[in-house]
């Protein structure tokens, strides 16, 4: 699928059930499983025989982990068990090694199971660390399927961001604004577009989380999360104004989220600036069942609008490639016709 430029390898994608159990046969003894407290309060049982022990996540800051690595218990392999944090430390600690890694993703919420750095944090900010290619990556559907419903549904948001990225390429590309090392390239842009496709095709079955919707979601993030790299490590064809909406709030507002949920209203936004399917984008991510209004994520809509007051000077001091919050004019009245089309969708939030 989508692959037909691409050199790079996706990593190798196990669909099936029962999966956790066949890790102590297969994994290098003994193995290390890399998962947060309240999935190995409720999994760990799985992980019978040589075991060099649970690592239980409790922090993602990269010089920390680096501290942290000599006292973590020597292993033959890693095993990651979690959404998003478990992960990616699982990656940092067998790239560290140079172990063998194996990776079982517990929800559909990112697509970091599939990619090959770590998302660390050095003083706050998110850098992608190490390099690690895990033996495989096992989605076990009743593993999946246990995870709280809106953590799967808004794994969407890490392929609807296709759409406001290419916006923003496309913006970059007319206004001579492309990074050198990354000018505006249409055969990445119809690779990812091809993906979005099966996203928005399957969007019900995601909805569900039936089998389907798992494959059809965990499959298009096993593409999202290689091609940063197969494409020569540029994200301009992935990633746009919705995640440095997301990155902006993050900072602004200093919560924690759900990541799908300010993604989701990040490609609504971009999407309305670009004057480009903002409605058929909104329509999708209402019916797959991500709510992205301001109260449903622990915020509130003057916070939206105090984060896009000073988004332009965010982006430009974070250093993000040109979109169309470099130039367009994000005025209050801009944040009463977001407010007007969401709720217009959702209805008003009740608590
Ligand atoms: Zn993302």
């Amino acid at each position: 699928m989508a692959d037909i430029l691409a050199t790079g390898h996706e990593f190798t994608t196990i669909y099936g059930r029962g999966l956790l159990a066949e890790i102590p046969a297969i994994a290098h003894r003994p193995y290390l499983v890399v998962t947060m407290p309240d999935l190995w309060a409720k999994l760990g049982k799985a992980f019978t025989g040589d075991l060099a022990g649970p690592y239980l996540v409790h922090t993602i800051d990269g010089d920390a982990l680096a501290a942290e690595l000599a006292t973590i218990p020597a292993c033959g392999s890693v095993v990651g068990l979690g959404g998003g944090q478990a992960v990616d430390v699982a990656k940092f600690i067998a790239g560290s090694r140079r172990l063998p890694l194996f990776q079982i993703p517990t929800s559909m919420s990112v697509n970091a199971a599939f990619g090959h750095r770590a998302g660390l944090r050095y003083g706050g900010h998110v850098r992608y660390v190490g390099y690690a290619v895990p033996e495989a990556v096992y989605v076990d559907f009743d593993v999946i399927a246990a995870a709280p419903p809106q953590f799967n549904r808004s794994g969407v948001c890490e392929v609807l961001c296709y759409h406001t990225a290419h916006a923003d390429w496309r913006l970059a590309r007319d206004r001579g604004r492309t990074p050198a090392k990354w000018p505006y390239d249409q055969r990445l842009v119809d690779a990812a577009k091809s993906v979005l496709a099966t996203v928005l095709d399957g969007i019900e079955e995601i909805r569900d989380v039936s089998e389907a919707g798992i494959r059809t979601l965990m499959t298009a993030n096993r593409w999202g999360g290689a091609t940063f790299h197969n494409a020569g490590w540029n994200p301009c064809h992935i990633e746009g104004t919705e995640h440095f909406v997301f990155y902006a709030l993050e900072r602004f507002t200093g919560r924690k989220f759900l990541h799908g949920q300010p993604v989701c209203l990040g490609v609504v936004i971009g999407s309305m600036l670009h004057a480009d399917q903002a409605d058929e984008m909104l329509a999708a991510i209402h019916r797959v069942g991500v709510d992205i209004r301001p109260e449903a994520m622990g915020i509130s809509w003057d916070d939206v609008a105090a984060t896009l007051s000073g988004i332009r000077s965010f982006v430009r001091e974070a250093g993000l490639w040109y979109s169309i919050l470099d130039e367009a004019e994000l005025t209050p009245a801009f944040v009463v016709e977001l407010r007007r089309r969401i709720e217009g969708v959702y209805g008003p939030w009740r608590g």
